[in-house]
């Protein structure tokens, strides 16, 4: 007999002081957490969580990975976070659903088809899988998808990125937190922090609802709540929007999508779980907001998107639909800031969209920050400076929401 073990153990009292305090229980707080205990000795460590470990975006991603951004500060941090996944795994001990079936991006202009000729070259450059592909090699590799010109908008072409593809979300969350237990790192949910206490320009304590812990160093890392924390905590205001995000599955089909397919015209995108639903997701609520509530127009957008797509998904059914929040920057890159104006204080917001796939390799640099006082070379064009110096990236023209509208 085997004796049943919990995936984490049952979480001690909350302590009055730590080493360091992170807010929000999501896959970049997490992994920070994970890391800072495991490669750098730190586990007098308190990950607060204000619901559950992965109520925010990381429990509600389409769970979508690929490395062919757009720019250079970008595709290293992307290439690195694709090639750490089975690592991960391995070191977790706990299977990541780490599934390389491939991207394929769908061009249905010129002007797409060169912006992709863009993101291709820079991958390439840096050593990144991409390349394009003609209307004949997207349907080889997706018999499904319609390439006639019935179509709204035929598809002209794509970008074909080969070792992207999906990793279980739920799973990370669970593979880190209890990674980060058993090293000896406190979780604590339903505790909410509520004050940030600095003291000579260095972070003092912070307050929760459970008591006040004396701390040297906290993260924010509250995803699409980071921005409000920063500014009526501390002060600090970050250029960020906060917009919902939708997305739903229909009822398991037999395999038919092997490789994740989006459409920036089409403002849609798809996979094939393991479990044979088709995830789908794309349509972001134009303006600012804070509810996770679906809406009928974007259900009847993205039956009407995906059957045009690949017209064999007449009549699935949609199984269940639901919503996250997306932290946004005007140039869709995150903020990645420390001991900067406040000592003591990281954040690690403004993930969009995208900050699934790139959660497990910042929370490794981020912990090195962390450990270390310094920012890593990697990290360093992430700082939010670059909005007051005008130095903004351009990766607004990312692939997965190629989008007029972005
Ligand atoms: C529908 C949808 C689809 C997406 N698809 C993809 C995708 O395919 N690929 C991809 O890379 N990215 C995707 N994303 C984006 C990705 O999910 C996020 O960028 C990422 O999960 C952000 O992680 P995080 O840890 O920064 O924040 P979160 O996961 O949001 O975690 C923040 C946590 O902080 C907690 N918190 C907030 N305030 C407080 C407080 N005062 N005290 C304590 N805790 C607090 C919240 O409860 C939350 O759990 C998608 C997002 C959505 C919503």
């Amino acid at each position: 007999m085997f004796a049943q073990r919990s995936l984490w153990s049952k979480p001690a009292a909350l302590k009055s002081s730590y080493e360091a305090v992170i807010i929000g229980g999501g896959a970049h707080g997490l992994a920070a957490a994970y890391f800072l205990a495991r490669d750098h000795g730190m586990n007098d460590i308190v990950v607060i969580e204000k619901k559950y470990i992965g109520f925010g975006g990381s429990g509600r991603n389409t769970a979508i990975v690929r490395a062919n951004q757009r720019t250079q500060e970008n595709l290293p941090l992307y290439k690195e976070a694709l090639a750490l996944w089975p690592v991960l795994t391995r070191e977790l001990d706990f299977n990541l659903m780490f599934y390389n079936c491939g991207n394929l991006n769908l061009a249905h202009s010129d002007a797409e088809l060169k912006a992709f000729r863009l993101n291709v070259s820079s991958a390439q450059f840096m050593g990144i899988e991409s390349q394009m592909v003609d209307p004949k090699q997207c349907k080889e590799l997706i018999p499904a998808l319609d390439i006639s010109d019935r179509p709204r908008y035929p598809i002209f072409g794509g970008m074909y990125h080969p070792p992207g593809g999906i990793v279980r979300h739920d799973a990370l969350i669970w593979g880190l937190a209890k990674g980060a237990d058993s090293l000896g790192v406190h979780i604590h949910q339903d505790t909410a922090v509520s004050g940030i206490y600095v003291k000579g320009g260095r972070v003092e304590s912070v307050k929760t609802n459970k008591g006040t812990i004396a701390t040297g160093r906290v993260l924010n890392a509250a995803g699409a709540y980071s921005a409000a924390i920063s500014y009526h905590l501390l002060g600090i205001r970050l250029p960020i929007s906060v917009l919902t995000i939708q997305a739903m599955v229909t009822e398991p089909l037999k395999p038919l999508l092997h490789h994740v397919v989006s459409s920036g015209a089409y403002h849609c995108y798809a996979n094939q779980s393991l479990k044979g639903e088709i995830v789908t997701g794309a349509h972001m609520d134009p303006w600012p907001n804070y509810t996770t509530q679906n809406s009928a127009y974007y259900i009847k957008h993205q039956a009407e998107s995906l059957t045009e797509l690949m017209p064999c998904l007449k009549g699935a059914k949609f199984m269940r639909a639901w919503a996250g929040l997306a932290d946004m920057t005007p140039d869709m890159a995150p903020i990645i800031d420390g001991n900067d104006p406040i000592d003591g204080y990281y954040l690690n917001c403004g993930w969009g969209y995208f900050g699934f796939k790139s959660a497990a390799i910042t929370g490794r640099y981020m912990a090195e920050f962390m450990a270390s006082g310094r920012c890593p070379e990697i990290l360093k064009p992430f700082t939010s400076k670059r909005f007051v110096e005008h130095r903004l990236m351009g990766e607004t023209a990312a692939p997965v929401i190629y989008s007029p509208n972005n």
